[in-house]
């Protein structure tokens, strides 16, 4: 289906429809009585795949969440740095809606969910359009594909400067975890090759692969995607740095995407629990977004069968519901 222009995607026509967090002190006391419901939660394993990313802390949990204004509430290791891997998808779509447009996007990559895991072959045969979305693998990794720039290091720049525009923060990325994963990477590079057969590819495939997988490895803490998040959900305005990292209309754009599909397999039941876009990461990080009040981002290495974190998931859930932020919650008209 082709669309029209509608008023929405002009910020200046548009209405939009939010509120706003409850005062500083609640925030913060809910942030804190999360922390110590879940902190002691054993539940879940660490990711074993990559082999750098099997010595985390289980025992690691960190939680920020960062409001539209600019404040940050945090509790536990809320600074530890960890691999932002998945997460960083959704940040590359949202250079490649840039530098692309919303539409060319959708049309080259799809915005709908597989139903199948994260790194699905099975989606790829399955689906006349080969990707379905850019959260899933395949979809990530032609989206990595659309980057702006020729070379590894161009492409690779453009995405760490796109990602340090949200975090407020130059970003690096982790050597060690990279390494890890480019040595173990066989089924990605197979995906790759697999989309450049179905002409699904934008540049060369093990060029993309390997980008990818650097991009996986750009180290950020809770703080960092709790502040990435409160930019999506802030008009694409990082509220700390007052830097516009990606336009107004975007972001709705790509927090659909999330919606659907940011929690691999589970995220119908993710948005069942939590009623937010959210995106998750296999190093424990999950960013959590409450269009118009704020993002949240939490870190705790053990994760579930789909691969996402526990405790991210639990103390995401309560703070939404403890926050209000659910977005299809609504009181009767009084
Ligand atoms: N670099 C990881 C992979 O592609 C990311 C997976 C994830 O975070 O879920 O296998």
């Amino acid at each position: 289906m082709d669309h029209d222009p509608l008023p929405g995607d002009h910020p200046e026509t548009g209405h939009v429809s939010t509120g706003a967090l409850p005062p500083d002190t609640d925030v913060q006391a809910l942030v804190s009585a999360g922390y110590e419901r879940y902190r002691h939660l054993g539940e879940g394993a660490v990711a074993g795949y990559i082999p750098a990313l099997a010595a985390a802390s289980p025992s690691a949990f960190g939680v920020c969440v960062a409001g539209v204004g600019g404040r940050l509430f945090s509790a536990g290791d809320a600074d530890q740095e960890f691999a932002i891997e998945s997460i960083s998808k959704l940040f590359v779509f949202a250079l490649v809606c840039h530098a692309l447009g919303h539409d060319q996007a959708r049309r080259k990559l799809g915005v709908n969910s597989t139903g199948l895991p994260f790194n699905s072959v099975m989606a790829i045969e399955l689906n006349a359009d080969r990707t379905m979305n850019p959260l899933v693998n395949a979809g990530a990794i032609a989206t990595t594909s659309l980057v702006p720039g020729t070379t590894a290091e161009e492409k690779f720049e453009s995405i760490v400067a796109a990602m340090s525009r949200f975090a407020g923060r130059r970003l690096v990325m982790d050597g060690g975890v990279y390494e890890s994963e480019a040595a173990t990477n066989d089924r990605n590079r197979g995906i790759a090759h697999l989309l450049d057969g179905y002409g699904r590819m934008y540049c060369d495939p093990d060029l993309a692969t390997d980008v990818y997988t650097r991009q996986c490895s750009v180290r950020v803490s809770a703080r960092d995607l709790a502040v990435m998040g409160a930019t999506l959900a802030n008009g694409g305005v990082n509220p700390v740095t007052g830097e516009q990292a990606i336009e107004t209309s975007y972001c709705k754009r790509v927090l659909a995407v999330l919606a659907t599909a940011g929690l691999y397999e589970q995220s119908g039941e993710w948005l069942y629990d939590v009623g937010l876009p959210g995106k998750s990461g296999v190093a424990g990080g999950i960013v959590t977004v409450s269009p118009g009040k704020g993002g949240l981002g939490t870190f705790s290495p053990p994760l579930d069968a789909a691969g996402n974190s526990v405790r991210g998931q639990h103390i995401t859930r309560y703070l939404s519901e403890a926050l209000g932020l659910n977005l299809f919650a609504s009181a009767p008209f009084a």
